[in-house]
């Protein structure tokens, strides 16, 4: 779907994918107003075909637009093109726990010129899909090692921390390198005043369990820095419903550690669409590393994640109507 001043959007056509044709003044390539969603299409056991929230990606998307000073889309318009991409071919969403269909809807600006007064005068708004197995192999999800990245920060306050904007991940590929050169898996982004405010991992959201009889689940509050995610959002709710105490609060790095060596936190996990719940094993910063509970997947981790599992796949009950049967 294509956007001009003059026609707004106009011309929304399904492609065979292929290479696009671009000036290379086209500002996206110098000014980087670019922003994407991550969903997913899930097979149910029953054979139908079902996004998982798709009108929280429309709006989120139309957030990270309107900070990018870019065009909104009207919501049914995204979940329309999301629907008809994934109809197109039931047998693109592979069946199988843990299997999908991943999109990517994402805009991006397309007016040629180099002049900066003004955003571009014209948008291009495509979805593309890809077929994924589980994010961590059949056999289930171990234990990351997390890396406290001190040299540089993600986001700061008044920036593009809580849009899904392409350059935010730019920004984050030496940090990630710098962490895979440590032997870890993962960035935890920092608060960029302190460096001491834990906010989110590289493309996942952060929650915190001190266990035991009645399990407290704690997630960095929204500052404007991280991105709200979906997933995130979703286990909030879902927590109370297993009997878990849920809460968005700070924490420190150095509370972080203190109450794991204490023994009160027990688990921490990240979260997100491409990896659903993760179980983080160890952090390791410059000054050292420690453990999280015993280094392994808790029991907290692994009951929330089967209880999101059983509502995306179509197993259990939905009383959110977050499940969008889509064919
Ligand atoms: N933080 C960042 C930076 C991300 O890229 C993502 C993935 N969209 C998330 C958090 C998790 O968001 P969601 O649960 O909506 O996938």
């Amino acid at each position: 779907v294509r956007w001009t001043e003059e026609r707004g959007w106009h011309d929304g056509r399904l492609e065979p994918y292929g290479p696009f044709t671009l000036p290379p003044a086209t500002s996206v390539f110098h000014y980087g107003q670019a922003v994407f969603e991550g969903m997913k299409a899930y097979r149910h056991d029953s054979g139908s075909i079902a996004l998982f929230r798709p009108m929280a990606n429309a709006e989120r998307f139309n957030r990270s637009a309107r900070r990018l000073a870019m065009p909104e889309l009207p919501v049914d318009t995204f979940v329309r093109a999301v629907e008809l991409l994934v109809t197109q071919d039931r047998d693109w969403v592979p069946p199988g726990d843990g299997n999908s269909l991943y999109l990517r809807p994402f805009m991006i600006a397309t007016q040629p010129g180099l002049g900066f007064t003004h955003p571009s005068s014209s948008y291009l708004f495509c979805v593309i899909a890809s077929p994924a197995a589980p994010y961590f192999g059949p056999s289930g999800p171990r234990a990351l090692t997390v890396w406290l990245c001190d040299d540089y920060v993600r986001a700061a306050p008044g920036g593009t921390g809580d849009a899904k904007a392409a350059g935010n991940y730019a920004g984050a590929f030496l940090a990630t390198r710098q962490a895979t050169a440590q032997g870890c898996d993962q960035v935890v982004w920092l608060d960029a005043a302190e460096h001491r405010w834990v906010e989110e991992m590289g493309g996942m959201n952060l929650f915190f369990v001190y266990g035991g009889s009645r399990p407290r689940i704690v997630t960095p509050k929204l500052t404007g820095a991280l991105l709200p995610g979906i997933t995130r959002d979703s286990l909030l709710t879902l927590a109370g419903e297993l009997g878990m105490a849920a809460e968005e609060d700070r924490m420190s790095t150095s509370r972080w550690q203190s109450d794991c060596a204490s023994g009160a936190l027990t688990e921490t996990f990240a979260c997100g669409t491409a990896a659903v719940i993760s179980p983080v094993g160890t952090v390791r910063s410059t000054t050292g590393d420690w453990q999280i509970g015993d280094g392994q997947p808790g029991p907290v981790t692994h009951r929330l994640r089967t209880a999101l599992l059983d509502i995306q796949y179509g197993r259990g009950p939905d009383p959110h109507h977050w499940v969008h049967k889509v064919c």
